[in-house]
């Protein structure tokens, strides 16, 4: 059995975003040179997600105003984690729905993905340097 592991970095300049990283994941897979096992994919920070889904603009925006509905980042005041100081209460429960990681299978090279699947990055509390984490098993 092959391991491959590799952490991708991103710095979002805005405090939320979702980037699809599927190509990034694609390059982790054909630089891994494995062509059947699986393949995990995690945000390295409790305050970011990984997770597959339509990359479909409206759908973004959608998830956007259900993540603000839920766990609004007005007013700060609201969470009790933000008495130490920090102002990113929301974006812990935004991550907790969004999920941390996601699994794909590895077939023939390739991620074997449903109908539109794509892997996102979600940002909830950007603006610095953070890590996600790629690692792929298999031979
Ligand atoms: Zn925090």
């Amino acid at each position: 059995m092959r391991s491959y592991r590799k952490e991708l970095w991103f710095n979002i300049p805005a405090r939320r975003a979702f980037v699809n990283i599927t190509p990034q994941i694609e390059e982790c897979l054909r630089e891994s040179g494995i062509k059947n096992g699986l393949l995990l994919c995690n945000a390295m920070h409790i305050t970011a997600s990984v997770f597959i889904n339509d990359d479909e603009s409206g759908l973004h925006l959608d998830y956007e105003a259900w993540l603000e509905k839920l766990a609004p980042h007005e007013p700060v005041s609201q969470y009790l984690h933000n008495r130490t100081g920090e102002d990113n209460g929301d974006a812990h429960l935004k991550r907790q729905v969004m999920g941390r990681e996601v699994v794909v299978a590895i077939t023939e090279g390739k991620l074997d993905f449903g109908t539109w699947e794509q892997i996102f990055y979600g940002e909830f509390d950007g603006r610095r340097k953070k890590r996600v984490l790629v690692k792929i098993i298999g031979e």
